[in-house]
């Protein structure tokens, strides 16, 4: 580096020329000191003269050309480091080249690879809550938002999910068991709904599923038998008890934006609640289309 450093003042803009100038300097010191020797003796020829430095021209075309065509790499290698440090790992056509660029290329690309790989991972584990493995709000958001395009998904219902008392299962057994709720709570979500169901944890213990091409009806058989099978299924941790949970349902149509159906679904489940829990309520809100 002290060397590159020392060198700087020559052409500090441009790599390709400062090499050409220490190549140039270092090859042509003999020709100079022939044509000094020659013309103190005064024995010069000036054709020969003229002669090799229009070689020296043609070569110098040459020489920056070659040049700057064997830095390829290092331009490519910089570019890609850029798009990386903006989030975007694109890695560079691998050289069957066993010297220094084709070292540079082959770190680029593993850099490349395991920078997308890191940012894939981390971009993954954001969207998901670390308890339960679901989705968390911003995983559902960016699954609805995102990707297909919101014309192709299909509209359905939204579901949001309550735990009853859940608080008190705190209280009773302590942070641990009601964890292991949480957790149980999501694997039985899971198991009793479609691949397609998407199921997010929405806060401590709510849950937000979203049923596409599901209608109202067949929704609320579908949120029915869950609350009817975890009724049926005691939880050891919870000294035997079963898990019992209070929904809202609201239809969601394709297109429409998913902040209002979330009010409306929000205000459904707080209507559960008071009317008792352990129940379904759903608004009229829109009409599904199917
Ligand atoms: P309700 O029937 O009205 O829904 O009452 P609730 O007790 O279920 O609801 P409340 O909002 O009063 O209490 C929710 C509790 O959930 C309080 C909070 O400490 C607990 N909680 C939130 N997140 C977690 C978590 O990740 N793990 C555990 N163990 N508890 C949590
Ligand atoms: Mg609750
Ligand atoms: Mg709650």
């Amino acid at each position: 580096m002290r060397f590159y450093r020392a060198t700087r003042f020559l052409f500090p803009n441009s790599l390709r020329l400062r090499m050409f100038a220490i190549c140039f300097v270092g090859t042509h010191v003999p020709l100079f000191a022939l044509i000094g020797w020659e013309a103190w003796r005064g024995a010069i020829g000036w054709t020969p003269v003229i002669v090799v430095l229009i070689a020296m021209l043609a070569g110098t075309a040459f020489s920056l050309a070659a040049i700057n065509a064997l830095l390829q790499p290092v331009r490519a290698s910089a570019r890609a480091l850029r798009a990386m440090s903006d989030g975007k790992a694109a890695p560079l056509d691998q050289m069957d080249s066993r010297d220094l660029m084709g070292a540079l290329i082959a770190s680029v690309n593993r850099a490349a690879t395991s920078a997308g790989e890191r940012m894939r991972e981390l971009g993954e584990a954001a969207n998901r809550d670390a308890l339960t493995g679901l989705l968390n709000r911003r995983g559902f958001h960016a699954l609805i938002e995102g990707g297909e395009g919101e014309e192709e998904r299909p509209g359905g219902t939204l579901a949001l999910i309550d735990i009853d008392h859940f608080k008190a299962i705190n209280d009773d057994h302590g942070h641990g068991a009601g964890d292991h709720v949480l957790r149980l709570f999501a694997q039985r979500l899971i198991a009793g709904l479609r691949r397609g169901d998407v199921i997010a944890r929405w806060g401590g213990e709510e849950f937000l599923i979203f049923l596409p091409a599901t209608t109202m009806g067949d929704a609320r058989a579908i949120i029915d038998r869950l609350a009817g099978e975890s009724r049926m299924e005691p939880v050891a941790a919870i000294g035997g008890c079963a898990i019992t949970f209070s929904a809202g349902l609201t239809p969601w149509v394709a297109g429409h934006p998913h902040e209002a159906a979330l009010l409306r679904v929000d205000a459904a489940l707080y209507a559960a609640k008071r009317a008792g829990r352990d129940c379904i309520r759903e608004t009229a809100g829109m009409t599904l289309s199917a």
